[in-house]
């Protein structure tokens, strides 16, 4: 009795893709479970491989495409996202290293609790109840003064009680 549809085994030459040589070429059975194959080897390049069928040409310039949109849609979000986070980052980041400098050697005990009735000069040691210890790094005018925090820069009442 003819058979038309052979069984293959383990040695057939058989067409796969190889996913080593992105490629439709002649791969050789090297695993198979029941009557199917599930590893073969690349006569071309050699590799051993999970067998994939063959590819027809339109579906691999398709999932090819795919892949490289996918792939730069995702890097233009990364981009955006990082210069977005840059752009937050920094300003706090050059603060908190002014901050630093300004209280090297210092500790928060030498400030004074922050009094909006107070005058205070430059380089004086604030305790603010929100921002924490800060340095007055430049009077406004007699009823601000801008003082640097570890997070923020931000001017501050002073001299209230000369109004
Ligand atoms: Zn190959």
């Amino acid at each position: 009795m003819y058979d038309d549809n052979p069984k293959t085994k383990i040695g057939d030459v058989i067409e796969i893709s190889c996913a080593t040589c992105r490629l439709n070429l002649d791969g050789s059975v090297a695993a198979m479970v029941d009557d199917e194959v599930v590893q073969v080897t690349c006569r071309t390049c050699g590799n051993t491989q999970k067998y994939a069928p063959p590819m027809d040409d339109e579906d691999r310039r398709k999932r090819v495409m795919k892949r490289v949109v996918g792939g730069r849609e995702k890097k233009r979000v990364m981009q955006e996202k990082s210069s977005k986070e840059m752009k937050v980052a920094y300003s706090p980041n050059e603060i908190t290293a002014r901050w630093r400098q300004a209280t090297q050697g210092m500790r928060s005990a030498e400030g004074a609790i922050y009094n909006p009735k107070h005058t205070y000069q430059e380089g004086d040691a604030i305790i603010h109840p929100q921002h924490g210890f800060g340095i007055a790094t430049q009077v406004i005018h007699e009823n601000a003064v801008m003082v640097l925090f570890r997070e923020v820069e931000v001017p501050v009442e002073m001299g209230a009680a000369r109004k």
